[in-house]
């Protein structure tokens, strides 16, 4: 396979030394060494072709690589498999600004598409942690969220067209410029939120807005949940479409995160329970401060927050939304770490994550837990902190997170998707039946399982 592969995309696209493959061992949640044969590094969608039909006829099972910044195992390996990674297909090959539609290959970094767009005076509002080596392709098939989901939805939501490499090496392409085509299935989907395991998707076109020409946030300090939701009504209701973050920090996450923002000023002390960061993004630069102001001010008056602090600034806003970024702070305090992902309808949300705190505060390794996430979508992040790594404590632990999602109708997963690590609470989100047609599909699309196998389910 080596002298084949070298055929296709030349000698030094082929890594299959320890050294040249270490810097594929995941990055983030684990640094699990890089078991794989090798990695396949191609530069056109004609070369993954001809790999994946070069696989498909010698049973060669692939995993797909993108930026690794998925904290759900999905890019692990095993000794027979072999990696492609798309970080050489990082072009951006045409901004429309007509169409408002921007075609990059699947390597690009996202953060890098978010600067080139801006340039031309374009807004691409997908926004995270991760977004500086995350990549679009990784992206797409993560289906991922981030913070202004509630304003412009997931990566799903903006995604016009795709070009994707099936398993057999067969190319299928939906790249097009237009928002609405209703002429028969939608197969893109087929590939979003997918993980890989449907196909690669090399090239893809998204959907833009115009750049906002004034960007404004503010934390607030909150006593109660139910302000927290009641808040949130607030806010929308007087930022009349401006609204594009509402994120929520624990009393817990926020005295950590804060604790380690030493090169950064403090905004605000940890005293209240809860901390609601706002962004506004909008098209009026000396009115819509106001805007925000005067929604703080009423909110006050309400009674629904107890203190605030505005950012003005680009780089006041950045320096607050890092507080509820860096997540790398709340894994620091514990020698071991679990995160959850999970979403659960707002009207429970504050019983159940209360339950949960609770129960897991109880459990003698249990050194902290810390939640925080996206409040408007109904999706909270929780890091545990733990004194030891042992399978059976960390089952516990999920036990103990998971054990009503079914009952309120939640996910296991809100956005970071199944990989290997959730692929025994699948059940706990989808229904049997939804578990088989998914299995349906993908025997149908790759009937020898050799694409990303083992992920999801
Ligand atoms: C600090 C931090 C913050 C994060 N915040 C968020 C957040 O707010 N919201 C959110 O949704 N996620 C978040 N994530 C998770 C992660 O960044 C996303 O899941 C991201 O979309 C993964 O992109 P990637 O390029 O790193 O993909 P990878 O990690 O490389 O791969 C992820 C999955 O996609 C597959 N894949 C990758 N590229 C392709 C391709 N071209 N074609 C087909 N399959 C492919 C892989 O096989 C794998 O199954 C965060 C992660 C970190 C570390």
């Amino acid at each position: 396979m080596v002298e084949a592969f070298k055929k296709i995309i030349g000698p030094s696209n082929v890594l299959y030394g320890g050294a040249e493959k270490a810097r594929f061992s995941h990055v983030w949640a684990t640094d699990v060494p890089l078991t794989a044969k090798g990695v396949l590094l191609p530069s056109t969608t004609e070369q993954v072709s001809k790999i994946l039909a070069l696989c498909y006829q010698h049973d060669v099972e692939i995993v797909v690589h993108g930026g690794l910044t998925n904290l759900v195992g999905a890019t692990e390996t095993t000794s027979n498999q072999w990696v492609i990674s798309l970080e050489k297909m990082n072009a951006i090959e045409e901004i429309d600004q007509e169409s408002k539609v921007v075609i990059a290959q699947a390597g690009t970094v996202l953060e890098h598409l978010i600067h080139a767009v801006t340039e031309k005076g374009l807004f691409l509002p997908l926004h995270f942690g991760a977004k500086g080596s995350a990549q679009i392709g990784g992206v797409v098939a993560t289906n991922a969220g981030g913070m202004r989901v509630l304003k412009y939805g997931m990566a799903r939501n903006l995604v016009i067209g795709i070009e994707a490499v099936l398993p057999t090496g067969e190319v299928i392409s939906s790249l097009k410029k237009i928002i609405k085509d209703n002429s028969g299935y939608d197969l893109k989907q087929l590939f979003i939120g997918a993980e890989g395991t449907l196909g690669i998707i090399t090239r893809v076109s998204l959907r833009l807005f115009e750049l906002p020409t004034s960007r404004y946030a503010a934390l607030c300090g909150v006593d109660t949940f139910k302000k927290v939701t009641r808040l949130l009504r607030h806010i929308d209701r007087e930022l009349s479409g401006n609204l594009s973050a509402y994120e929520l920090m624990w009393q817990s996450s926020y005295q950590v995160a804060v604790s380690a923002a030493s090169d950064r000023s403090v905004p605000m002390h940890s005293a209240y329970s809860y901390y609601v960061f706002i962004e506004s993004l909008g098209n009026d630069l000396g009115s819509d401060y106001i805007i925000l102001e005067n929604a703080i001010t009423s909110a006050a008056e309400a009674e629904l927050i107890v203190d605030a602090v505005m950012a003005q600034s680009d780089r006041e806003v950045e320096n607050l939304f890092h507080i509820r970024e860096n997540t790398h702070a709340l894994r620091q305090p514990f020698p071991y770490t679990q995160h959850f992902d999970i979403s659960l309808p707002v009207n429970i949300m504050d019983v159940e994550i209360t339950r949960i705190v609770a129960e897991l505060e109880a459990i003698s390794f249990v050194e902290g837990v810390l939640p925080f996430g996206h409040i408007a979508d109904g999706n909270i992040h929780l890091v545990v902190g733990k004194s030891d790594n042992k399978l059976a404590h960390s089952q516990k632990i999920e036990t103990v997170v998971y054990q009503n999602l079914k009952k309120y109708l939640g996910s296991v997963s809100a956005e970071h998707g199944i990989g290997l690590f959730k692929k025994t609470f699948l059940d706990t989100s989808k229904s049997k039946a939804e578990i088989a047609l998914m299995k349906t599909l993908k025997q149908a699309i790759d009937p020898k399982n050799l694409l990303n196998p083992g992920r999801i389910f």
